[in-house]
């Protein structure tokens, strides 16, 4: 492939990566007999499906400019290397969780990788109502074991820094978050848009809330500043796909270094947004609260296995250089040790609160919406399910420092039934 840009299509793209030898190994190797077709349901870039006779990959090419808007709105191919970087950490920190990567090509911002099949995006899976066994461990298992194993509390020094500073390249896509997700929804910013005239009140009261509006900067300072682990960056249903028995993780060209709490905070956010709009998905009232009860399920595993998988983590790889077992096991001090862990945990679980509720008001009040939520037709009955998630967003960024834990959480979301 020469090496100046240009955009894939899917009557280019047999002609143009017909020499690339993992896609031919992979597939079987006549270019002439590949089907392509695009999937990208996503905002920001060109997703591919080629087959062969041997099998399929996904293709995924960045655009120059961010698909849902056009190309008044650019956004470097840069990202294309971050979702590369972030691709290969992920698999070496919890092998088999995300696709496995048979090529990059940077000059193109094209990555080949593991299609998941038949695995469909969770966002659809939750609309219609259905289960994941094992969801809730399995995803709490990756964001531990990425958050540890990404941190200076299993990294060398030298391998953090190095790391931290490749990543502080992800400049817009850094942006992105923190203005469509930290800021604009607290004040009129031009790209948002909500239910109106529904939520005009409540959104009012929302801007004034000084309180609110402090935790949001509190949050987003944590966000620009607090480098503790390399985060997946965009960890919602819509970055996760699944069958009934399995979840993946895909998408994370957000990469960044950034809070152990991130992205399962924004995690828990789109599983409280799916708990509050399944009643208009979801016909059959018993279905229903059925099904609401094992999205509060799942968020409740999601913590404990992240707290389960940490805490072994911590007593089985501490090798960086935080909480050093010179200052405590190798003294005798294991309690010392226990209790570094504990005030850890807390503190992620604090910024998990206070993630997971901005997450919410942005979805509502902000540019990128959540399909569970946009899709209800009745815009009073949207707004119903919006105004308890947004109440809910405010309760856990206001509280965040007091809740008693994931069961007041989930306690939270129950009383807004
Ligand atoms: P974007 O960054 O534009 O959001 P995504 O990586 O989320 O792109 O991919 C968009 C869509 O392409 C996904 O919602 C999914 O349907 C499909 N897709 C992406 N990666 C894979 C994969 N590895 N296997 C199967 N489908 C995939
Ligand atoms: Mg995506
Ligand atoms: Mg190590
Ligand atoms: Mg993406």
């Amino acid at each position: 492939m020469s090496s100046e840009y240009e955009a894939l299509s899917p009557e280019t793209l047999g002609t143009r990566l017909a020499g690339v030898e993992a896609l031919r190994g992979a597939i079987g190797g006549n270019a002439a007999d590949w089907s392509v077709s695009e999937v990208g349901d996503g905002n920001l870039n060109l997703v591919f499906i080629v087959e062969g006779g041997e099998g399929s990959v996904i293709v995924k090419q960045a655009l120059p400019y961010v698909r849902l808007v056009g190309d008044s709105w650019p956004l470097p191919l840069k990202r294309a290397f971050f979702e590369y970087n972030a691709l290969i950490r992920q698999e070496d920190r919890d092998p088999g969780r995300t696709p496995r990567v048979l090529h990059f090509d940077e000059s193109q911002a094209l990555i080949i990788m593991e299609r998941l099949q038949p695995h469909i995006i969770l966002r659809q899976q939750l609309m219609a109502g259905r289960r994941v066994t094992d969801l809730g461990r399995v995803i709490g298992e990756f964001a531990a074991r990425t958050a540890f194993r990404g941190s200076d509390l299993s990294m060398t020094a030298p391998e953090k820094k190095a790391d931290t500073a490749l990543f502080a390249g992800n400049v817009e896509l850094c942006d992105i978050t923190e203005s469509l997700v930290f800021t604009d929804p607290y004040f009129d910013a031009p790209r948002n848009r909500h239910t109106s005239p529904q939520l005009d009140g409540l959104v009012a009261e929302l801007r004034r809330d000084e309180a609110l509006k402090i935790s949001a900067q509190h949050m987003k300072r944590a966000f620009t500043s607090r480098g503790e682990t390399l985060c997946h960056g965009d960890l919602h249903a819509g970055s996760i796909m699944v069958t009934d028995g399995e979840a993946r993780v895909i998408d994370p060209e957000f990469a960044f270094y950034g809070p152990f709490g991130f992205d399962i905070g924004m995690l828990v956010g789109n599983y409280l947004m799916a708990y509050h709009a399944a009643g208009a998905h979801i016909a059959d009232p018993a279905a229903c609260a059925g099904f609401q009860d094992w999205i509060l399920e799942v968020i409740a595993d999601t913590w404990a296995a992240f707290v389960a998988e940490f805490s072994l983590l911590w007593h089985t790889e501490r090798t960086g250089i935080l909480y050093p077992r010179t200052l405590y096991e190798d003294q005798g001090h294991g309690l010392a040790s226990e209790a570094a862990l504990q005030g850890l945990l807390a503190e992620i679980f604090v910024d998990l609160s206070g993630f997971a509720g901005i997450e919410m008001h942005r979805r509502i009040l902000g540019l990128a919406h959540v399909a569970e939520l946009d899709t209800i037709a009745d815009p009073d009955i949207r707004a119903a399910c919006e105004a308890r998630c947004l109440k809910l967003g405010q309760t856990l960024v206001n509280n965040r420092a007091s809740l008693s834990g994931i069961g007041a959480i989930i306690a939270l979301a129950r009383r807004g039934e």
